[in-house]
């Protein structure tokens, strides 16, 4: 038959997974079990050397199940589907995103090491960044979003760190603002301190705009980290995360899981293969109620400014028009815009605010407003959150899938 290359909204139903292994049971039940059973010692022999890398596997052998904490018929077929999206050769998926997160630069990143991030990060990473690696001996140097290359480059020449320069991480469009950062423009910087000893590895955070709309594997990242409490599970229900790459990174990150034992667990698994069979759907419907909500706020006299991807043009911001155009497929469903006034202004908004939730997450099936400077980002330094454009005026909405008229109305009602 001739070869026909499936999208992966078509493959999400089934991908993987083989009803006849499980009674013929359409979907893939949940193994909530912690261990396999072995039907011979000699294949039990074989599965843990290949698991524990004592000998490659075979042309036709898989890694056979042993433990949960090792494999899981759930994890596997979740892993295998969320690589469609990325065009990723590997997948592990994780108890929480800052479980994949803090796996990925504590095997990538050793005493002595710099680490460069972009600024904003999310809140528990930037924590995570400012002071749990410095514990290690991890130094570690903000650059600010929204900027080209030339100026990340001289940030870091100028910080006499330059040669110790260990990974490149960040999130791109930022939290709250949806400033951008060129990934590409990255990896050039990454490859430039490359040495036969050490390969940099560029991590993005594809939380926000993944794993429909951007996908940075193709634009030079080397790993992808998300939260999949967000988009991915896409429903406020479950806390997991994910990490994908190529093989190689990939068995390293993998190998870490393992002895720290922040796999997801089978139900998680399961409840993130029922949300991407309408991933799809979901996102497209949650970033064509986003432009209905940013065209009415831009509109609107109560309003000062609004942050929003659609909006950027090339006469506004060439460069981060480019960096859009070139990075993204939508512009999103992550709307932030400043009241007129302060923060008695936002929270008159926010408490007023009907059909919304005032609650802090996004990507989830239900619109959400909060108010990132005394919310999200109040870990931050007053200096910081200026020099982002983080203040009390400040207010950040995802967009659900609800009528994006009845989200109209409401935030009319709340602005009058
Ligand atoms: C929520 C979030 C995280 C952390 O994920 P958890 O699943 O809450 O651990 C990391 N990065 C971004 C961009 C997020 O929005």
């Amino acid at each position: 038959m001739e070869k026909h290359n499936f999208s992966p909204e078509s493959l999400m139903m089934s991908y993987g997974y083989k009803a006849e292994l499980s009674e013929g049971a359409i979907k893939c039940p949940i193994f909530q079990t912690s261990t396999f059973v072995f039907k011979t010692a000699e294949e039990g022999k074989a599965f843990f050397e290949i698991a524990y890398g004592k000998r490659d596997k075979g042309p036709a052998e898989e890694l056979g199940l042993i433990y949960s904490r090792v494999n899981n018929p759930d994890l596997e077929i979740l892993e295998n589907r969320l690589c469609l999206w990325d065009g990723a050769d590997e997948c592990a998926v994780f108890e929480s995103g800052m479980s994949a997160i803090s796996t990925v630069m504590l095997e990538f990143l050793r005493p002595g090491d710099l680490l460069l991030f972009g600024c904003p990060v999310y809140g528990g990473t930037d924590h995570f960044i400012r002071h749990v690696l410095p514990r290690f001996g991890i130094k570690v140097l903000g650059f600010p979003t929204g900027k080209p290359k030339e100026a990340i480059r001289e940030i870091l020449a100028n910080s006499g760190m330059a040669d110790k320069l260990a990974m490149i991480y960040m999130e791109t469009p930022a939290n709250p603002t949806n400033a951008l950062t060129d990934i590409a423009g990255c990896k050039e910087i990454a490859i430039q301190y490359n040495s036969s000893e050490k390969n940099i590895p560029v991590v993005v955070d594809n939380t926000y705009m993944g794993p429909l709309w951007s996908h940075p594997l193709k634009h030079g990242a080397d790993l992808v980290v998300y939260s999949a409490t967000k988009y991915i599970g896409g429903h406020s229900d479950v806390i997991a995360g994910a990490c994908l790459g190529s093989k190689e990174l990939m068995t390293r990150v993998r190998t870490l899981r393992t002895f720290l034992g922040n796999m997801a667990g089978p139900w998680t698994a399961w409840l993130l293969m029922r949300s991407l069979e309408t991933l799809k759907v979901r996102m497209e419907a949650q970033a064509a109620g986003a432009r209905v909500v940013a065209e009415f706020l831009v509109n609107h006299p109560k309003v000062e400014k609004v942050y929003y991807l659609g909006f950027l043009t090339p006469e506004n911001d060439p460069w981060q028009y480019s960096i859009h155009k070139k990075q993204y497929s939508s512009d999103g469903a992550m709307i932030s815009f400043d009241i007129k006034g302060g923060e008695k202004e936002a929270f008159e908004f926010l408490n007023r605010l009907k059909l919304f939730k005032l609650a802090v997450s996004l990507g989830s099936t239900e619109s959400l407003a909060q108010h990132p400077d005394t919310m999200t980002h109040s870990d931050m330094s007053v200096e910081d959150k200026l020099a982002i454009g983080i203040t009390g005026k400040l207010v950040r909405l995802s967009i659900g899938i609800e009528n994006p008229s009845d989200l109209v109305y409401a935030i009319g009602k709340a602005l009058e």
